[in-house]
Parts: structure tokens; sequence; C-alpha cells
């Protein structure tokens, strides 16, 4: 079978589509025939370093996917062969005090796909019973393949640390990026307020397209000045952010007192002034969040199910044109996410 696989690591020049053996599926596990994945940040820093992440060369990349069930065991009762699905990316150990607990996100031993395990961009993946969900009938297989890593990981954000309530406001910081996209259409969803951030007007328009209440533009405009004035001086009650230290100033100032802050990654710097006087004084909640475990991503295939709501793809390439992927990806222009056709 085709995959795309990191060799080494660099540029793209490490990615290679090579011809490996297709997996063998074992028990408790189902194959799946992959149609799509979709590309996330992580693929790059697995390309780029893979620093920290326990993996063996070459691997094949990819955390999210969707296809369709070719072999399953004997005595499944909720998967059928032929059975178009989307896949959860990690596998937990089930046996740490945090599996135990039920909190399987939180797993001392948990393999992600394409990290720590071979991942989705290839024709073919075999993954334990558990990490295989029905898709959702209404997406297509790139669609559905969105919602894997980063409609979940905004749907822990949102729902489980953040408990956003449908008479709130919530501020999400670049939209554009997968996360922040799932975000705003989640939100949306459930009824709360949205206002967007980003340096693209363009991209500020195309979120107001999609519900979107407010979009400031932060390259000339002060974030939290402009929520404020939005606001009538009160501010947002949860603010959403994968960008770290370069929007951190604005987002404490744009919460309203008792308001939340969740984040979910630092691309431009992990170490931001921490600004405990206000923290304490306005009694803040700041919420760390790494996607989320099975049981949310269940609730999340069902609400996208009863919402009709549709992952925006920027997007696609066959698995052959990965570097232009991957590129596409780097250059931070996009608008939704980028998938990948494996079939
Ligand atoms: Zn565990």
């Amino acid at each position: 079978m085709q995959a795309a696989c990191i060799t080494g690591h660099g540029g793209n020049e490490v990615v290679e589509v090579q011809e490996r053996e297709r997996p063998a599926r074992k028990a408790g596990e189902v194959l799946v025939r992959m149609h799509a994945a979709t590309l996330n940040q992580v693929d790059l820093y697995m390309r780029n370093s893979g620093a920290g992440i326990t993996h063996q060369l070459p691997q094949t990349m990819g955390l999210d996917g969707a296809g369709v069930v070719e072999e399953v065991d004997a005595g499944e009762t909720q998967l059928r062969v032929g059975q178009p699905v989307v896949i959860y990316p990690g596998v937990s150990c089930g046996r740490c005090e945090f599996c135990q607990r039920g909190e399987g996100v939180l797993c001392v031993k948990m393999q992600y796909l394409g990290e720590h395990r071979d991942g989705t961009f290839a024709q073919w993946i075999s993954v334990p019973v558990r990490n295989v969900f029905p898709s959702p009938q209404s997406l297509s297989y790139v669609q559905a393949a969105a919602l894997g890593v980063n409609h979940l990981t905004a749907w822990r954000m949102l729902f489980t640390k953040a408990q956003i309530k449908p008479w709130e406001t919530v501020l999400v910081f670049g939209i554009g990026g997968g996360v922040s996209l799932a975000a705003l259409q989640l939100a949306r969803a459930m009824g709360a307020k949205v206002i967007v951030t980003s340096r693209a007007q363009d991209k500020l328009e195309r979120a107001l397209a999609l519900g979107a209440e407010l979009g400031i533009n932060s390259s000339t405009q002060d974030v939290a000045k402009a929520v404020l004035a939005h606001t009538g001086g009160r501010g947002v009650d949860v603010v959403i952010e994968n960008v770290g230290a370069a929007v951190w100033s604005a987002a404490m100032k744009s919460l309203v007192r008792g308001g939340r802050l969740v984040t979910c990654g630092a691309t431009s710097g992990d170490q931001p002034p921490a600004d405990l006087k206000r923290i304490f004084i306005r009694q803040l909640q700041i919420l760390g969040s790494t996607l989320g475990d099975y049981a949310e991503f269940s609730d999340l295939l069902g609400f996208v199910e009863r919402h009709r709501i549709v992952p925006v793809i920027d997007s696609e390439f066959p698995l052959a044109r990965i570097h232009e992927a991957l590129t596409r990806l780097e250059s931070g222009q996009q608008f939704g996410k980028i998938g990948l056709n494996l079939q």
C-alpha cells in the first residue's frame, strides 16, 4: 500500500510516499480502508523534529482519518464491513491511574497515530475497535476526517473545560486555523455569540459569513479595546486560543470578571507574562486542554450530525502531492482544513 512517511527530520525532503506493507489486523482491531485524512500542525512538528515523542523511522504520518471498515472481529456488534467510519487518533493504555478513572486523554502511555505509531496517511490502517466510530452520514470522507483532531480539541475546550453556556460570548483568536474554525462552528451551533480575530481581512469576512458576530483585525486594531467596546465594557466569558505569547495580554484583558481562558497551543511562544494580579483580583480561570477522550468524540459526532455541521475544507490533495499539502499548511494562508485523498 502507499503511505506518506517521515524518513528523518527536516523539511519536505524527509517526507516520502513509500510502498509499505498493508497492516495485518489483530484480534480486537478494525482494518480500515482509508479514504481521506487531513493535515494537522503536529504533522509539521513530527517532520521538523519530533523532539520528545518516542517514535521509529520510517513512520507513517497523520492523526485523523476516515474510511470504510474492511475487516472486524466476528462478534462485533456496532460496526459492520463496508461501513463509513472516522478514527479517534489516540490509543490509551486502559490501565494507568487516569485510564482507570475514565480520563484516557490524560493517559501516561498514550500513543497518538502519526506521533508514536504509524498514522493515517496510508491506504490502510488497523486500530483498536474502540478507536473506530460510525461517520456522520452527511459528511464526505475529508469532512469527516477533519473532526478527529481539531473539532474534538475545540469540543473539549468549549464544553468540558470552559463549560460554555448558550447565553455567553466567546472570543476565538486566529480564525482560519482548524481548531479556531471548529470552535466558531461548535459555539455558534449551541447558541453562543462568537467574536474572532485574524490579521487577514478576508479570513474575518469568511468567519462573519459562518456566523461570527464581530471580526477584529489584529494587525490594525487593539483586540482588547475592540472587545470591550463591542461588549459595553464588560468583556467576554470565554477565550479560546492556541497562539500563546503574542495574544496572551489581549486575551486576559478581554475577559469579564470570573471569565475562563482555555489554551491548547503556543505557536508564538509559551512564556507570556502571567499577569497574576489580574488573575486573582478578577478571579479568572486559566485552563489547559489537549484533544479529547473517546466519550467526547462520540458526543461530538452526535452533535455534528444533529446540527448539520460541515467542517471547512481549504483544499484537497492526492497522497502523491503531500509536499504541496504540507507547504500549504506551513504557509498559514489556509482557511480551514487541508485534506488528503488516499484512494
Ligand atoms: Zn493509560
